[in-house]
C-alpha cells in the first residue's frame, strides 16, 4: 500500500467516512516483487566452439583487508567505481562444448563456500545440459571456490567426466604431510581439495597433468604460476578465434586492472601472481585474446585493452545470434 493511501485512509477513518469508493481496487494492484535474477548463463561462440559462462553465484569478499597494494589505492579504486567493501564478487565457470566433447573449466564452490555460492548445476541445467554430459573438467587451480562443485549432495557431480588439473597443484593440495603443517586458517583449503579430489582419485579418474600440455584439440593448459602452485590458464582455439580462460589472475577488476600491482591474500606468491598478471594481461591485450575470468563481473567476458601500466575491461557485447 502506498503511503499516501495509507494516509488518506488513516483521514478517511478518523473522519468516519471510509467508504467503499477508497478502498480495494488500488491498495491489490501492486505485484509481488520477484527479486531473482536470470538464469546464471551467457553463451558465446567462439569458431566452432561454443563457449558458455555459468554463474555459480556471488559472495561478498573483504577487500579493504584481502587485498594488498600501495598506501590508499584499493580505498581510492573502490572509491572511483562506486564500490565499497565488501564487494559483490562472482564466481564463474566455463562450459566448452568442442563439438567432440564437453569440457567444464573450473566448478564453483559447491558447499564449500557458504550459501550464496554452489549454484553452478543449476546453471548449467538452465544452459541446457545434464552434469552427466560433461567429458572433462579442467581446473586453473584446487582452491575450494573452484573444486568444490565436483562433489554434489549425492556424491560426485559429474558422473563421466576425468578431472584434470596442474600436476603441482595435485601433489601441494593432496598433501597429507601439507595439511598437517599447514596453519589453522588454512586447513581448510587442503581439506575442500581432497574432499573434491580425491573421490574421482579413487575412482582413477583425476589425471594431472605437466604444464604446457594440449589436453584436447584446441585446449592447451599454461602454466601462470602465484595464485597457487600449480595455477593454470587454458588457452582455447577454433577456426582462428582464440581465448584465454585466466582462473584468479584477477579478482577485483576495478583495483587490479587500474593497477595490476595490487595483490590478493589468496595467492600464495603474491610478487609472482602479479608479475604473471602483467606477463598474460600484456599478452592479451596485444594479442586481442577474448578473456574468461572466474571473478570479474558475471559472465566475465570480455577483452582487456592496455593503457598505460592499466588495463580498460571491455565486457563482450550483448548476443543472441550465435552463429
Ligand atoms: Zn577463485
Amino acid at each position: 500500500m502506498s503511503s499516501s493511501l495509507f494516509s488518506l485512509r488513516a483521514a478517511a477513518l478518523a473522519l468516519g467516512v471510509l467508504g467503499a469508493a477508497i478502498t480495494p481496487s488500488v491498495a491489490s494492484a501492486a505485484a509481488p516483487m520477484v527479486k531473482t535474477q536470470a538464469p546464471g548463463f551467457y553463451r558465446v561462440m567462439l569458431g566452432a566452439f561454443e563457449v558458455t559462462a555459468l554463474s555459480d553465484g556471488t559472495v561478498d569478499l573483504p577487500v579493504d583487508t584481502l587485498l594488498h597494494g600501495p598506501a590508499g589505492t584499493v580505498a581510492a579504486r573502490l572509491a572511483a567505481a562506486h564500490l565499497k567493501s565488501p564487494v559483490e564478487s562472482s564466481v564463474i565457470g566455463f562450459l566448452v562444448n568442442t563439438g567432440d566433447k564437453l569440457v567444464l573449466i573450473d566448478t564453483g564452490a559447491g558447499a564449500l563456500f557458504g550459501p550464496t555460492l554452489g549454484k553452478l548445476g543449476a546453471s548449467l541445467r538452465a544452459a541446457g545440459y545434464q552434469p552427466e554430459q560433461v567429458d572433462e573438467v579442467l581446473l586453473t587451480h584446487a582452491h575450494p571456490d573452484h573444486v568444490g562443485g565436483l562433489m554434489g549432495p549425492a556424491g560426485v557431480a559429474f558422473a563421466n567426466a576425468t578431472v584434470r588439473l596442474d600436476e603441482a597443484d595435485a601433489q601441494y593440495w593432496l598433501s597429507a604431510a601439507k595439511l598437517d603443517a599447514a596453519p589453522a586458517q588454512a586447513k581448510g583449503f587442503f581439506q575442500g581439495a581432497m574432499a573434491s579430489l580425491n573421490p574421482y582419485a579413487e575412482a582413477g579418474r583425476l589425471k594431472p597433468f605437466a604444464a604446457g600440455s594440449e589436453l584436447l584439440p584446441g585446449i592447451r593448459a599454461i602454466a601462470a604460476r602465484g595464485h597457487s602452485a600449480g595455477h593454470t590458464v587454458y588457452a582455447v582455439e577454433s577456426q582462428g578465434q582464440r581465448m584465454l580462460l585466466i582462473g584468479d589472475l584477477i579478482h577485483v577488476g576495478a583495483v587490479q586492472l587500474e593497477d595490476p600491482r595490487v595483490t590478493i591474500a589468496f595467492d600464495s606468491d603474491e610478487p609472482a601472481a602479479a608479475a604473471t598478471r602483467r606477463t598474460v594481461f600484456a599478452r592479451a591485450a596485444k594479442e586481442n585474446l577474448l578473456i574468461g575470468a572466474a571473478h570479474l563481473p558475471f559472465p566475465g567476458l570480455g577483452h582487456l585493452r592496455q593503457a598505460g601500466s592499466s588495463y580498460r575491461w571491455l565486457p563482450v557485447d550483448y548476443t543472441t545470434q550465435l552463429k
